[in-house]
């Protein structure tokens, strides 16, 4: 064994807030979360709607900003990030796979798995391999010119995680992934979750209120009214 307490986590929370200002009301979503999630790991942040969990998403992906506490994700401190610097971080680093999808209408899978990399800078014949590669990886090499529209809800939430995972990011996460979809489809997302973060060593934390989600992840965090109340790490089960 090594000593774990070397190892570089993928996400670390030190005493992270979240207050939001509505009128004279304030609102605190995040109420001093402490988060430690090893690499290569695969977790679901569950609890009620309005728990926190897409605050604290948000927080973690640089999407949000904390109104106190730290951020780290492997090791660097990204709450003390500037605007631009955060946005070119978030680009690199993190996979975002969200519940709507946010797929863009009117370009074809393959282009909205591209656009994400020409973004990020890649020259053309990169970002086309790379395109095809993640497309494939996914089941969709057949539907590469399809539009998002001509997708089933099942191919469409394959489509965003190939764009996710387009980068190469070495964390993913994703809020309500399959909230939109039926049972089946919804253990073939969650199935194929497990396979990147076993085949390619991510780290994916997933908010989800799916029980389906329990058999498949490493660990389950509670979150109740801003706060981390309960963790319960799951034993592998045979396959
Ligand atoms: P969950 O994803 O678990 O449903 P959220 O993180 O969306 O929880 O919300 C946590 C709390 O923060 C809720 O009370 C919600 O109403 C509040 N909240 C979320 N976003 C905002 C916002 N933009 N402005 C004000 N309050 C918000
Ligand atoms: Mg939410």
């Amino acid at each position: 064994m090594t000593d774990s307490s070397s190892e570089v986590l993928a996400v670390e929370t030190h005493d992270l807030w979240r207050i939001y200002q509505t009128g004279t009301q304030e609102v605190a979503a995040l109420r001093g979360i402490e988060l430690k999630l090893a690499p290569s790991s695969f977790i679901a942040l569950k609890g009620r709607s309005g728990s926190g969990k897409t605050t604290l998403l948000n927080c973690i992906g640089g999407l949000d900003r904390p109104s106190r506490g730290t951020v780290r994700i492997f090791g660097e401190d990204v709450s003390s990030l500037n605007d631009a610097d955060m946005t070119a971080w978030r680009r690199e680093k993190v996979g975002f796979v969200f519940q709507s999808f946010g797929l863009l209408p009117t370009l074809s899978a393959y282009e909205n798995v591209e656009l994400i990399l020409r973004i990020a800078g890649m020259g053309n014949k990169d970002r086309h391999n790379r395109a095809v590669e993640c497309l494939k990886l996914v089941g969709l090499g057949k539907w590469i010119h399809h539009r998002p529209y001509e997708l089933s809800g099942g191919q469409q939430q394959r489509l965003a995680i190939a764009r996710a995972l387009a980068n190469r990011p070495k964390l993913i996460l994703a809020d309500e992934p399959t909230g939109e979809l039926d049972s089946g489809t919804a253990t073939d997302i969650l199935g194929f979750f497990r396979e990147i973060v076993n085949q390619e060593g991510l780290t994916m934390l997933v908010a989800s209120h799916d029980a389906l989600v329990d058999r498949f992840v490493d660990k389950i965090l509670r979150m109740s009214d801003g706060q981390i109340i309960d963790e319960e790490v799951i034993e592998p089960q045979p396959a």
